[in-house]
């Protein structure tokens, strides 16, 4: 799991800050305590930026949210997206409609249409980010 925080623009969305929070993992699912996610949420008010995506992976080609994408998702924002990448990102996530790319609203994460993400969502990489990698249990991040 990693989370994007960033700042929209006009018609774009800047990705400043890619977070992956520690994890407790098995082979079929993932789970960040509270403290973690507080954690980054201090990080985005620290940084200035909101909370754009939360990315994860599946292990084959399915990219629809499973039941306990929606039932333990820790953050229910609207305009939230999630973002499911397949084949562990073996392939990366581009073009993104071959992820299962998904907002939150009201009635909870619709995953939206291929034709939506391909004529909405590009991903250009301008290396102007920073990585706060806490899989390891590390306090510190980098
Ligand atoms: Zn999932």
């Amino acid at each position: 799991m990693v989370y994007w925080g960033g700042m929209t623009n006009f018609d774009s969305i800047d990705i400043k800050l890619l977070y992956a929070p520690r994890t407790v993992s098995d082979e079929r699912r993932v789970v960040i305590d509270q403290r973690e996610n507080s954690r980054f949420v201090s990080t985005l008010n620290r940084m200035g930026l909101r909370h754009i995506a939360q990315v994860h992976t599946h292990p084959g080609k399915v990219v629809d949210h499973s039941q306990a994408d929606n039932e333990l998702a820790a953050f229910r924002v609207p305009g939230l997206l999630s973002i499911v990448v397949p084949s562990y990102c073996q392939g990366g996530m581009q073009p993104m409609t071959m992820c299962g790319v998904h907002r939150y609203d009201r009635w909870g994460f619709i995953r939206l249409s291929e034709k939506y993400v391909q004529s909405y969502f590009e991903i250009f990489e301008s290396g102007d980010f920073l990585l706060e990698d806490h899989r390891n249990g590390s306090e510190a991040g980098q």
